[in-house]
Order: structure tokens, then sequence, then C-alpha cells
């Protein structure tokens, strides 16, 4: 498989520590990261004069590279990349702790491989809080927006789910917001599971993963619940802490679930590669 040369602005250091030649810099915006001009680029484009065309030496009209540039700035900033993840970078991966190394191959090589054309099976990265899991997630996202100039979106389950509420109570139906998000190169949900799961949730979420599904586009998924088979108990018995644990399958319904085995790989963080769900191997 042949990678595309890396993409670097005319205006920027070939050499630079900070953006590698691409001409940008990562920064926090609020809640947001985004893409801004690296300090070492040119305040002009020296190929172009900000004309963002060119013409080649046969005199025909081209595209300058330095709006390629601003289109993966664009697609960077509408990501939505959480702020306070900065530094996940897949180099950052190599200073994991030992038991999350299994999972930091898993996701470096996942974004390696990625292309548009032919995309991996996505992934579902599965542990306790803190773990790291979103660090994982943001790291391979911000690769693909950077060095392949992917379309991700990135969105904590819970506010998807306002969203679509929102929309729908706006009377605009949650269709549009849908859409765009079926149709995606790449979706990462945050904290799968998460929140009441009232019906109207099931399902916006079934109606999701079918699109993904049946388009053939992966999902990036972090979750706090195992994906063990369902026990039929969708919330933790207060009443017996020890008891048995609602697990992914509960959270998200048999449906969702089954779809996300055969879309995904799954791995958890703290541990060893799971042979009960990494064994089945997903099928794309
Ligand atoms: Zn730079
Ligand atoms: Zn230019």
């Amino acid at each position: 498989m042949s990678v595309d040369a890396p993409l670097r602005h005319p205006g920027a250091s070939a050499d630079c520590p900070v953006c590698g030649g691409l001409g940008l810099e990562i920064v926090r915006d609020k809640a947001r990261l985004i893409a801004t001009p690296c300090r070492c680029r040119l305040d002009v484009c020296p190929a172009c004069e900000d004309r963002a065309v060119v013409i080649d030496p046969d005199g025909v009209m081209r595209a300058c590279t330095c709006a390629r540039v601003a289109r993966r700035a664009r697609r960077f900033d509408e990501a939505g990349l959480p702020g306070r993840y900065g530094a996940a970078t897949l180099a950052s991966l190599a200073d994991t702790e030992p038991a999350n190394a299994t999972a930091a191959s898993r996701v470096r090589e996942w974004a390696e491989s990625w292309t548009a054309h032919d995309p991996p099976p996505g992934l579902v990265l599965y542990g306790p809080v803190g773990r790291g899991k979103t660090h994982f997630v943001v790291a391979a996202a911000r690769t693909l927006l950077l060095t392949r100039g992917a379309r991700v979106r990135f969105l904590e389950f819970t506010h998807l789910i306002a969203d679509l509420k929102a929309a729908f109570d706006r009377g605009e139906g949650a269709s549009s917001l849908l859409d765009g998000l079926g149709e995606i190169d790449v979706l990462v949900l945050d904290e799968l599971g998460k929140g009441r799961l009232t019906e109207f949730e099931d399902q916006m979420l079934d109606d999701l993963i079918s699109r993904r599904y049946n388009a053939g586009l992966p999902i990036l998924a972090t979750t706090n619940y195992d994906p063990r088979e369902p026990t039929g108990q969708r919330t933790a018995n207060l009443a017996r802490p020890g008891g048995p644990q609602p697990t992914l399958g509960d959270r998200v319904g048999d449906r969702v679930f089954s779809r996300l085995r055969e879309m995904c790989r799954f791995y958890p963080l703290g541990g060893e590669d799971d042979l009960r769900t990494t064994s089945r191997k997903a099928r794309w």
C-alpha cells in the first residue's frame, strides 16, 4: 500500500519541529483543538502569493499546495477534537503504561493503515475511567486529519444525543445531523453507552450505527462498559455493589452491539488483548 508523500506548505520550514513542514500548529481554543498557521510559516505563500493557484511550467493552472493545507486546517477545526487532549499524538502513545502497550500498537496500526477508499474496521477501546481511552482515539483522529486529510467528527456520546434531541425538538427532525454523521470518513464516539438511554436515544443510536454499517465506514469508540454478552440488566444494581455490572450490549441494545461486533475490533486498556472479542474477526 502506498502512503501519500507528506503535505508541505510552500511557506513552512520543512524541518520545523512543531509542524514538520505542514505549516499547521494545533492549539487549544476553549473547549476544542484548532489548527492555526505554524510560527515557522511565512506570512504570504511564496508559491502563489496567496492567490491559492499556481501556473505549471506547461501553462496549466492548478491549486497551490497551500490551498490543500488550508482545507486540512478547516477539516481539523470541524472535527471538534476536545481541547484538553492537545498532547494526544501517535508518538505520545509510545509513552503509555506497559499494560496499554497492545492497545497503543493497535491504534497506531489502525491510523497508519487507514485509507478513504478502503478503511479498516473500526476500534472500540474499553476499560475503566481514567485509563486514557480518549487520548488514544484523539491521537488517531488527529493523525488522520493532519496527515491524510480525512473528514473526522469527534462527539461525546451524551452530547450527540443532546444535539439529536435538540434538532428533534426544534421540529427539524434528526435526519440532517444523522446524514452528515453517517457519511463522514471517521466518526469518533467517546463514552459510548453513557447516559439515560431512553427509547428515543436507543433509536437514534441504532439509526446512526446502521448508516455507518451500511456505508462501510468506521467508528472509533471508547466505552466504560465491558463488551461481554448482555446480562439483560441495563443499570447497575446499587443495592448489590458486587453484583453483575451492565455490559456494553446491555447499554446499547442487542442490535447495535451485534453490528459493532461486525464493524469493529475491541481492545481493553489496562490489559492484554481480550481473546473473546478479538478472536472474532471483524468482517471488513
Ligand atoms: Zn512549523
Ligand atoms: Zn500558495
